[in-house]
């Protein structure tokens, strides 16, 4: 269905139980996806210590990785341990952590991710303050000067679309949104033509 509908790339939520209380999968699952999916695989590891799989995601398919930087001590080198993978790099932060903490790593990563919403569970409330650090973010990266995109995660429907690409956010994700719809591949271009 993805494949054939108007989306552009999968997002993979890898969660550890730990950095989230919640389980979903792993590289082997991803692994096995790689081969039928014909889209680009963006990878966000909600997961503690993700250094220590970046290769095993690489070879699992992964285009983008992302990691939070909640998670690390050394999150620059991380970011250039992904991209020496090949990989795109990505850097997520929860709805706690302000945009500023990236101010000096913006310029080496590929993505953004501005979690808007709690991660670990899908169905969640998209988080109002979210939009004033799009327009944040946004700011930074066109002062700067690179061309990082920012993606949005959590709690993104058919109302609020149009407004989070209004406010600067190139890439989001739906999860729910898509998935507990009667016909996803119809919702997948709804999203679309809201977010234009
Ligand atoms: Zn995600």
């Amino acid at each position: 269905m993805i494949n054939e509908s108007e989306a552009d790339w999968f997002h993979l939520d890898v969660m550890d139980g730990r950095f989230v209380p919640n389980i979903s999968y792993g590289m082997s699952v991803i692994a096995q996806m790689k081969k039928r999916a014909k889209k680009t695989f963006d990878v966000h590891l909600m997961v503690v210590d993700p250094e220590r799989y970046l290769e095993d995601f690489k070879k699992a398919g992964a285009d983008y990785l992302t990691v939070h930087y909640e998670t690390g001590y050394h999150i620059h080198r991380t970011l250039t341990s992904i991209k020496a993978l090949g990989m795109k790099a990505g850097l997520a932060i929860n709805p706690h952590t302000p945009v500023e903490v990236v101010q000096d790593i913006i310029q080496e990563i590929d993505l953004l991710l501005v979690m808007s919403i709690n991660p670990g569970f899908g169905g969640q409330k998209f988080l109002p303050h979210t939009y004033h650090k799009i327009r944040q973010a946004k700011e930074m990266i066109n002062g700067i000067g690179t061309s990082t995109l920012i993606e949005i995660d959590g709690g993104v429907t058919l109302e609020n679309a149009g407004e989070i690409v209004a406010a600067g956010a190139d890439v989001l994700v739906a999860g729910n949104t898509v998935f507990s719809s009667a016909d996803p591949k119809h919702m997948i271009k709804r999203l679309k033509q809201a977010g234009k």
